[in-house]
């Protein structure tokens, strides 16, 4: 029996849900039961294979194990850029860096098309709009950083617009940004009201359970699952929890933990939202990766949403770096917007991101009737959802050439002796460098 040590335990400070409904009661997982099909973790890729098992096998019987309300973790708390893609190409040589952008975006979009189709067939009202997303510099490194990103986009023959400071300024309310660069296929989306769509409109063959945290597991096959206060036995185990993946068993010392943070604004009133001007919506992305990213909201009520920074931890709360994250926002926040400094922030909130030394996910078969999804990094609407609808067509025997691309990916690698140290050393250096991008 394996017991699991360490479990998610999110604050309810998540300003997304919070500004929802009230949710109605969770259905807790009581009594033992039995499953074909077993899904922990109720994020993006728990909810793209729960979702892709049922519809491709109507007759099993599937359950989705979330240990929180779902909403309330990661997937819920993120900033609802569903982006397509990332910010510069990456692998070394010029040929193999074009073919690897190129696959990722395929990948990508087949996520976020799928997800769209669900949207819209279910009717989630969670916003979903294909607005693009900005990408903006603040400083001079900042500009030169988004001419390499042009450059990139040129490379894989993928469309842009560029704005020069006046557009900036008209668009974003503010002229603390000097050049953009507008890629039009990513989507905004408000991200707790989607999971939670997600999850209330499954497939009749999916049971949903939250706030039932799983404790121990007897791995088989068959595998018996224990939580709080059921068991559920199953030949089919999906771990689709993050970076928790690791309580289980799998991938020690292999990912690397770290929080993002992010805050909302309360409403801005009529007088506060002209005095700014700017579109009514848009998503901006800083041209350095250590930087600001920000959203103006008009549901949940004309708001500003300010994400930056990435705390390190291993303990499951996290909450000790909230002032320091809530601090750092309101900094950001009114260097760009110095006229809006008298509205608060309503909620803070930090997320758990799991990544891996060499980028590489975690996908596929684990042990003995035991698959995962697992490490999406900042790119987890399409990379969690493409990742968990493919590996469900893996476990029903599914072949496609996507499937075959996720597969072809590499593992993880194991840390190196001292990463976690050099990985604060190297956020904090990249904070320093980012400078007046954050
Ligand atoms: C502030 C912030 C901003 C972000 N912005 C973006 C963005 O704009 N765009 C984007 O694409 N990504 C963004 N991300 C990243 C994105 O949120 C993650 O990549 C994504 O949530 C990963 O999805 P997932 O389903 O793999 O994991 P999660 O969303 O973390 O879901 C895993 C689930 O497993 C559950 N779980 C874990 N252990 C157990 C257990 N023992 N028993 C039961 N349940 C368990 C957890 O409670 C959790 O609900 C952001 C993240 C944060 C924190």
């Amino acid at each position: 029996m394996t017991h699991i040590d360490r479990t998610p335990n999110y604050d309810r400070s998540n300003g997304w849900l919070e500004l929802l409904p009230p949710l109605a009661p969770p259905s807790v997982l009581t009594g033992e039961i039995g499953a074909d099909h077993v899904v922990i973790g109720g994020g993006y890729s728990g909810l793209a294979v729960a979702r892709r098992l049922a519809e491709l096998d109507r007759s099993a019987s599937i359950v989705l194990i979330e240990g929180d309300r779902i909403g309330n973790n990661a997937a819920g708390r993120s900033s609802g850029f569903a982006i397509d893609h990332a910010h510069n190409l990456r692998a070394k040589g010029f040929a193999d860096a074009v073919r690897a952008a190129k696959a990722a975006i395929e990948l990508n979009r087949a996520g976020l098309d799928w997800l769209g189709e669900t949207i819209e067939a279910n009717r989630i009202d969670c916003q979903w709009v294909q607005e693009g997303k900005f990408h903006a510099a603040a400083t001079k490194r900042g500009e030169r950083m988004l001419d390499s990103f042009a450059a990139s986009l040129d490379a894989i023959d993928e469309d842009y617009t560029r704005l020069g400071t006046g557009e900036c300024a008209d668009t974003f309310g503010t002229t603390y940004y000097s050049k953009a660069i507008h890629a039009p296929h990513s989507y905004l989306v408000q991200p707790a009201a989607m999971v939670r769509g997600l999850a209330d409109t499954m497939p009749a063959n999916v049971s949903v359970f939250e706030d039932s945290m799983v404790t121990d597991v007897d791995f088989g096959p068959p595998h018996t699952i224990r939580t709080t206060r059921g068991t559920v036995r199953t030949p089919s185990l999906v771990l689709a929890n993050n970076g928790w993946v690791e309580g289980f068993g799998f991938l020690h010392r292999h990912l690397i933990p770290l929080i993002t943070w992010g805050s909302i604004t309360r409403e801005l009133t009529e007088a506060e939202s002209d005095s700014v001007g700017g579109a009514a919506s848009y998503g901006v992305i800083a041209a350095h990766p250590a930087g600001t990213s920000v959203r103006r909201v008009t549901t949940p009520n004309n708001r500003i949403v300010v994400r930056n920074i990435f705390s390190f931890s291993r303990r499951s709360d996290f909450v000790t770096h909230k002032n320091w994250a809530s601090r750092t926002h309101r900094k950001a926040f009114e260097r760009r917007w110095p006229g809006l400094a008298d509205v608060p922030f309503e909620h803070t909130w930090g997320g758990a991101l799991s990544l891996s030394r060499n980028g590489e996910p975690v996908f596929g078969k684990m042990r003995p009737g035991v698959h995962g999804t697992v490490v999406h990094n900042g790119v987890g609407i399409a990379r969690g959802t493409i990742g968990g609808k493919l590996l469900a067509e893996m476990i029903l025997g599914g072949d496609s050439d996507l499937l075959s691309q996720m597969l072809a990916k590499g593992r993880p690698n194991a840390k190196l002796p001292f990463q976690d140290l050099g990985v604060r050393i190297n956020a904090r250096a990249r904070r320093i460098i980012a400078g007046r991008e954050e």
